[in-house]
């Protein structure tokens, strides 16, 4: 109650009278409890109080866990339908990457390099910063409210300290520098607290239906397991990801997940396939050696070849029937229906991207060196880098073991 209280006061400030307002929700159990309190807030205020919009952004990767991804359409359309039933001012709606640049054009396609748990974590930003901030920079919100909490992990928790208004505050200002402030109003809950909260009803439809979904994941179960021991194990702190994750080694949520429903193991095949097919130490052939400009960048390095972007296409598609087929069995009506784990639109892109690629950048096609000689002089650049690299390391090292005083003995 107390943070519906504050909730209703922000909401009522004279201050950014008439400024919607943002709420990021992903549908896992975090954004969900800020959403529930933010509806709780508004049932609270009377109606002509009600001035400002809450504009509700769900983020859709496209490569999303097929499970979550029914789920957040079917809590999308049961929000939607409860707002307008009850007058209330806040939408929710699905903001994803267009359809041009999405992971599977980009990767498949294009033959990009797969993202890295470290700085070459660029999906994170593709997929999800980037879609978003561009919807918040249309909307302009004064206040963008977030599910984050100390609690989820360390280093969620330095994230939060170091964008704090001041030591304890709820507020942070957005690390985007866009103007906006983001207001973090479960920052100290427990996740014994979350669960708590999601136990009850949400306002718009019941809420058992998340509660199984964290079981047959991670195992956390608001009855059996109320402390929520179990940590995050994606690489972007989302609890589930995409089901592709490249970046994490083992993605506990979809193997866990394929445990309980036998369609979903083809998923975790075709994701080690992905990462086998990029791994150049077993399949250095499947590179091309050059990046898309043409820079030269040796053996089992580079663009994947056109010849390789093929077998992963055909690959997907058979993993595309195997899932559907087996989906048929299910005994959840829900599970019936048929998915698609990569659209048909994105599909003529990727041909149109090879077909590209083999006219205008032939040396992207196989494994061959276009000029000779190519290959060497790129393995030089790189050693001689490293080099340099080892040498500026071992000065600073030097500098570091230098004492910074000189002692003269008279
Ligand atoms: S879940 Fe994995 S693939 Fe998806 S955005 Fe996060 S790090 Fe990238």
């Amino acid at each position: 109650m107390a943070t519906v209280a504050e909730i209703i006061e922000h909401y009522c400030d004279p201050k950014t009278e008439g400024r919607p307002w943002a709420v990021s929700w992903s549908g896992g159990k975090d954004s969900t409890t800020v959403l529930v309190l933010v509806c709780r807030a508004l049932q609270m205020i009377p109606a002509n109080r009600r001035t400002r919009w809450v504009n509700v952004i769900m983020l859709d990767t496209k490569i999303e866990n097929p499970i979550l991804e029914d789920y957040m359409r079917r809590q999308v359309r049961a929000f939607n339908r409860w707002a307008r039933q009850n007058d209330m001012p806040i939408s929710a709606e699905i903001v994803s990457r267009p359809i041009k640049r999405s992971f599977w054009v980009g990767v498949v396609g294009w033959g990009w390099t797969l993202p890295t748990n470290g700085d070459d974590r660029y999906c994170t930003h593709a997929l999800k910063i980037e879609p978003q901030n561009a919807r918040l920079a249309d909307g302009n919100p004064c206040l963008q409210l977030i599910g984050s909490r100390s609690e989820e992990s360390t280093r969620r928790a330095m994230t939060i300290n170091k964008y704090r208004e001041e030591r304890g505050s709820r507020f942070s200002v957005s690390p985007y520098n866009d103007g906006r402030w983001i207001y973090l109003p479960i920052v100290d809950y427990t996740t014994n607290e979350i669960w708590q909260i999601l136990l009850n009803p949400l306002p718009w439809g019941p809420s058992d239906e998340i509660r199984r979904l964290y079981k047959d994941a991670t195992g956390e179960c608001a009855l059996i397991n109320p402390g929520g021991s179990v940590k995050a194990t994606q690489a972007c702190g989302a609890r589930f990801g995409c089901w592709v994750c490249p970046p994490i080694i083992r993605d506990r949520s979809t193997e866990n997940m394929a445990n309980v429903y036998e369609w979903m193991k083809p998923l975790t095949e075709w994701r080690q396939l992905l990462k086998d097919v990029h791994n150049p130490k077993k399949n250095p052939h499947l590179r091309s050696g050059y990046r898309r400009n043409r820079t030269p960048m040796g053996p089992g390095k580079g663009c994947l070849a056109i010849h390789a972007r093929k077998y992963l296409l055909k690959e997907l598609l058979r993993t595309q029937e195997d899932v559907n087929r087996l989906r048929e069995l299910d005994e959840n009506p829900l599970h019936r229906v048929p998915i698609e784990l990569i659209s048909q639109e994105e599909v003529d892109m990727i041909h149109a991207a090879w077909a590209e690629d083999a006219d205008k950048r032939p040396w992207l096609i196989d494994n061959r060196e276009m000029e000779p000689g190519d290959f060497e002089k790129a393995e030089k650049r790189l050693s001689e880098r490293q080099e340099l690299r080892k040498e500026r390391r071992a000065k600073k090292k030097q500098l570091l073991d230098e004492k910074p005083f000189v002692v003269t003995t008279v």
